[in-house]
């Protein structure tokens, strides 16, 4: 495209991203700056400025977007708003019984409470639609004087000079030639003295920030994806306060996996499978897992009769502490899954993304006192959150992950070993490899593992991709440049087909990627984007044998509706 002009603003503290994180940190910031100025008042100091506060957002509205299990541990939202209860906090439930079952082929065993995992026992918990949260929270931040533009999407973060300046928002009205239409509108450049990242799981600035100035963790990201259904059962079987967690048997013995399932408000349950993304059998499919697994006696009872309400899927970071990145740069600063903060052993990430924004708003707060947003003051961040609880728990489960990769036999042996070593177990700070890196060639497996698995879906219970995708409001212009961007598509013809036959095909939850004929080349399949199904997951970013494929910001408004979720 020709020179393009574009419109541009400046702000103090721009936010990317409108999840629990950035709107928990854009909350506190307000309120720390009034506590500020309130004693600088008392001592005579000069008060700070009250900042302008921006926050984008990729969703249409905020919350649409917003994917979690989700029972969240309560500690944090307590430090931000001590009476969110009072203040109408959408809680559905609060958990009374927390379970952790297995489910084997005639149905399940409850393990009695001792037996429960300590991370599993999340009595007290909040149960949550983590859409509702984040609509909460945002009017909340608009009430403080944040201002949040939805369906802005960020698709570049702007450096000068080795510093972070801001953000470049994303084209809207291009068609699929790159061409602009009658409707086309150039993003902005919106200038700000701290950015701050909150994109959630493999955001695509803070992946732009870390590769750009090198602020990798010690061990690589890891992660695995969560499948989610939301589902209105028979009453007589809903069970408020029910919080359940669970893996299948003897499935189990073949890799790591866990279920969930949360009761909500309306006699709806909210049922996850999450399947990790360092599997050795490129025909891996998240989808196919979480189908499969409704197939157990005691679900198939839970869902006779049931309607299918929703469905969705999203990827979890797991790779804890030693994987969290660099948390700060010049101008720039990374807070909730962005950064690495979900606390994959607990399944538990919401507490982490409010408190880490907590912690990055009380060091913004000293950049505006100093009006100094280098690393220099910055870093007060890391500091911050060294010295927290969210660091000590994170650092009780450091080695979780990489005692995930080493298999079932080493997990089983070390666990009990980390738990009474304080997250220890047999070998600290444990290296692990890029979950991709673990897939074999076909030509590698047993001949009987290399086929993709037929499995019938019986379109009541389960269902296909197609099928789900309709579930999860997924919509996005068709005459525009796919966001899903393959860099080489020859190598997915001539060169992944053999090798790994495909897997995009099967770890997409919504039925994205295609392989189909061709007809300049008979005999030959080309890659085909079905890009309005996404359903902005990210697992084809992470999980791709090649790392050839980039997830990038669609025009911003467009992807699914998660409405409940
Ligand atoms: C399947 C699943 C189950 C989970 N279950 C639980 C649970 O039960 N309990 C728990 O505590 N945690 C759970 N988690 C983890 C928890 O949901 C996350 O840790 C938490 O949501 C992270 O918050 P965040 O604010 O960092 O990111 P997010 O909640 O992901 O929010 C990021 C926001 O940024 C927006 N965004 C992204 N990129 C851009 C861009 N370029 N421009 C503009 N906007 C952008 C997104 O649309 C989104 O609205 C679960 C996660 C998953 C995926
Ligand atoms: S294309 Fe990628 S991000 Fe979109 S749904 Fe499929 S795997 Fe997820």
């Amino acid at each position: 495209m020709a020179q393009i002009e574009r419109e541009s603003m400046e702000v103090d503290v721009l936010y990317v991203g409108a999840g629990p994180a950035t709107l928990a940190s854009a909350i506190h910031l307000m309120n720390q700056v009034e506590a500020w100025n309130r004693n600088a008042e008392k001592a005579g100091k000069v008060p700070i400025e009250p900042p302008t506060v921006l926050v984008l957002e990729k969703s249409a509205s905020v919350g649409d977007h917003m994917l979690s299990g989700g029972v969240m541990n309560p500690r944090s939202i307590r430090e931000l708003v001590p009476d969110f209860e009072q203040q109408g906090f959408p809680t559905e439930y609060v958990c009374n019984y927390p379970g952790f079952w297995v489910f084997h082929p005639k149905g399940k065993i409850a393990l009695p409470s001792f037996a429960t995992p300590p991370n599993f026992r999340k009595k007290g918990y909040h149960v949550v639609s983590l859409n509702k949260v984040a609509k909460w929270m945002a009017e909340r931040a608009e009430r403080a004087g944040v201002e949040i533009y939805p369906g802005f999407a960020g698709d570049q973060i702007r450096v000068e000079g080795g510093r972070v300046v801001g953000v470049r928002t994303g084209d809207m009205g291009v068609d699929k030639d790159g061409k602009p239409k009658g409707t086309f509108q150039p993003g902005m450049d919106i200038f700000a003295k701290v950015t701050v990242l909150g994109e959630g799981v493999r955001g695509s600035l803070a992946k732009q920030l870390i590769d750009r100035f090198d602020l990798h963790g010690s061990n690589p990201q890891n992660f695995e994806t969560g499948i989610k259904e939301i589902w209105r059962i028979n009453p007589e079987k809903h069970r408020p306060g029910r919080v359940v967690h669970g893996m299948s048997f003897p499935k189990i013995l073949d890799g790591f996996h866990g279920m969930w399932l949360y009761d909500m408000q309306d006699n709806l349950v909210s049922y996850g499978f999450v399947t990790m993304l360092d599997s050795k059998n490129p025909n891996t499919d998240p989808h196919l897992e979480a189908q499969r697994f409704k197939t157990n006696p005691w679900m198939k009872w839970l869902l006779e009769d049931a309607e299918l309400v929703r469905y969705g899927a999203k990827a979890i970071p797991t790779g804890g502490l030693y994987a969290q990145p660099k948390l700060y740069h010049d101008g720039a600063l990374l807070i909730g899954d962005a950064a690495s903060m979900c606390n994959a052993q607990n399944l538990a990430g919401i507490h982490m993304a409010i408190k880490t924004g907590m912690l990055a708003a009380e060091t913004i707060v000293d950049a505006l006192a100093a009006q100094d947003f280098t690393a220099k003051t910055l870093g007060g961040y890391t500091e911050r959150y060294r010295k927290s609880w969210a660091y000590d728990e994170h650092y009780q489960a450091r080695n979780f992950g990489a005692s995930t990769e080493r298999g079932v036999a080493f997990f089983m042996l070390n666990e009990p070993i980390r738990m009474i070593t304080g997250g220890r177990g047999i070998q600290d700070e444990m290296k692990t490899e890029a979950g991709h890196r673990h897939m074999k060639r076909l030509a590698e497996l047993p001949v009987h593992k290399r086929e993709r698995e037929a499995f019938s879906f019986d379109g009541v219970l389960t269902f296909t991709k197609e099928h789900l995708v309709g579930f999860s409001g997924a919509a996005h212009e068709v005459d525009q440049p796919s966001h899903l961007v393959v860099a080489d598509t020859d190598l997915c013809r001539d060169v992944c087909a053999e090798e790994y036959g495909n897997p995009c095909e099967s770890f997409c939850p919504a039925a994205v990627y295609e392989m189909i004929d061709d007809p300049e080349r008979p005999g030959k399949q080309k890659l085909f984007i079905h890009h309005e199904n996404c359903v902005h997951c990210k697992t084809c970013d992470i999980a791709d044998p090649y790392q050839v494929i980039t997830w990038t910001p669609p025009e911003g408004g467009e992807g699914p509706d998660y409405t409940q979720m």
